[in-house]
């Protein structure tokens, strides 16, 4: 049975490579008929940050995302939260110190800062811990006296000189490393009776009996340790499978992917908005910029993975069905952010008017001046749509006529205001180029036309206009232009006959006469 883990640590809002790895785990666990756990790593109390673990949790419900146990819903391996599991390390600890595998050490930091200074490149390991305050060079029983003294200590792996480690990665291969390069790390602090990462994480994959450790990239290096740390608990039948996925890449492709990226060019590398509770500083999110989560589920699939052939668009079922990490790839994936709005404005395509009509309704606040008149005018619309089908109707058309054009849902505003509110004013550049000498009284006449129509519906509505401009052999386009120019105040905007069927005949002829009033002749 397989089962993997996403195991953040709560010390902000979780960056985007997090969520392709939670995405990535969820896939495999999903394709292979297991189970999928969240585990808080929250063991380091002095990087623990508030409110990101509700911050984790919404983000994936949000996304989708979903997870068999964890500390929001619970499972019989339980508790999820290192920090609820304190009482369970120690053992641990206690076992690799009676095997002789770890040892206890009361180097001040001072006296480890003498050290570094004293001895180039110092790393804590077989060559330099003879030097040191440690239970290998005091005697047990000075030892045992200072640990009664109530003297502070750590414990450190005993990590033996010269021997090969190989980590076998799913993706990589068998990585093989000297043992010689690795210092002994700290896995437990007395100061506050609390493991480190690289212990916790070791004993709860292997409680949990995880199967499979799908992660980044950066965890690449600790891997030798934990790969110690199994051996040494005699646990290596039980070791899971490692997978270090790709890093995920700036744009340009140069160096890992970073905030500070987002900020220069414009996008979030977060799922969503988060304000930091310390400075109040407010980093945007995927979800507030107006994306829809299975965009971004899609887009970020294949930032390390393909499913074998070029397909692009795929369902969540599709990418189940098709996922394997043998098919992720070894190399960085490019964080393109362009083709996340491209995915974006194709899961717009791909869904329903109603649906898109529902999302825009119920975010018609999103990218509008909270202060600004658009913005009332559009949440009084939200509010009478609910209660007015035959406006829902026309606004769930206005959605299929305009949503080609944009990337994200509240861009829909932009691009069919003019249905909602008449134009006080007209582009002036259009007016300059559109408006003729006699575009008002061809206006005059062609509202004439309008009038006497009876079917206003697009299809009847053209078949009289277009034939009376040619009977009185005007020029198609300055008709036209003009009249678009009178409906929408600008150059843009569906087909016109779509937009006269919206607006119906009292309307139409209304805006007509505004525009002939209004724009001077030239
Ligand atoms: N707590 C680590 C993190 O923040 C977990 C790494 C791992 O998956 O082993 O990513």
């Amino acid at each position: 049975m397989v089962r993997v883990r996403f195991a953040p640590s709560p010390t902000g809002p979780l960056h985007i490579g997090g969520v392709r790895t939670a995405l990535y785990n969820y896939l495999f666990a999903k394709k292979q008929g297991g189970d999928l756990i969240l585990r808080i790593e929250d063991t380091d109390s002095q990087r623990f940050v508030p409110g990101a673990e509700e911050y984790i949790i919404e983000a994936f419900n949000w996304l989708g995302i979903t997870f068999d146990e964890g500390p929001h819903i619970g499972g019989k391996y339980g508790p999820y939260r290192q920090s609820e599991r304190k009482s369970i390390y120690k053992e641990y600890v206690d076992r690799l110190l009676e095997k002789g595998l770890a040892y206890i050490a009361f180097d001040t930091p001072e006296e480890l800062e003498a050290k570094r200074n004293e001895i180039p490149n110092f790393q804590y390991d077989a060559s330099t811990r003879i030097l040191m305050k440690n239970s290998l060079t005091l005697s047990e029983k000075e030892t045992a006296d200072w640990i009664d003294a109530g003297k502070q200590y750590v414990v450190r792996i005993k990590i033996e000189p010269d021997q090969s480690i190989v980590v076998n990665d799913v993706i990589r291969g068998a990585v093989t490393v000297n043992s010689s390069i690795l210092d002994d790390k700290v896995l437990y602090k007395s100061s506050d009776q609390l493991p480190t990462y690289h212990l916790a994480n070791i004993v709860d994959d292997h409680l949990m009996e995880i199967t499979h450790v799908i992660r980044g990239e950066e965890w690449l290096p600790s891997a030798p340790l934990h790969v110690t740390l199994y051996n040494y608990f005699g646990w290596t039948d039980t070791m899971p499978q490692f997978a270090h996925l790709p890093l995920l890449l700036k744009p340009e492709g140069n160096g890992k992917l970073s905030k500070r990226d987002g900020d220069r060019l414009g996008f979030p590398v977060f799922p969503l908005q988060w304000q930091d509770p310390k400075t109040g500083e407010i980093s945007s999110g995927y979800r507030e910029k107006g994306y829809l989560p299975d965009a971004i589920i899609n887009f970020l699939a294949l930032l390390g993975w393909n499913p074998g052939d070029d397909r692009e668009i795929l369902s969540l079922e599709d990418m189940i069905a098709l996922f394997s990490l043998e098919k992720c790839s070894k190399s960085g994936a490019k964080f393109d952010y362009k083709k996340g709005e491209w995915f974006n404005h194709q899961y717009i395509q791909l869904k329903s008017n109603e649906e898109i009509a529902g999302l825009w309704l119920d975010s018609c606040h999103c990218g509008l001046d909270p202060q600004s008149h658009e913005h009332t005018v559009m949440q009084e619309i939200a509010g009478q749509a609910r209660n007015d089908k035959v406006l829902m109707d026309t606004i769930i058309k206005i959605v299929g006529l305009v949503k080609d054009r944009v990337t994200y849902v509240k861009d829909l505003w932009e691009q069919s205001s003019f249905f909602f509110v008449a134009p006080e004013t007209y582009d002036e550049k259009t007016v300059k180029k559109r408006w003729k000498e006699d575009s008002a009284a061809q206006l005059t006449e062609l509202s004439a036309v309008l009038e006497s129509v009876e079917d206003f519906t697009a299809k009847p509505t053209e078949d009289i206009v277009i034939p009376w401009i040619e009977s009185k052999g005007y020029s198609m386009g300055n008709v036209m232009n003009a009249f678009r120019l009178a409906l929408v105040g600008e150059s843009k905007g569906p087909h016109i006959f779509d937009i006269t069927e919206i607006l119906g005949k009292k309307e139409v002829i209304k805006r007509i006469e505004s525009a002939i009033n209004q724009i001077p002749v030239a």
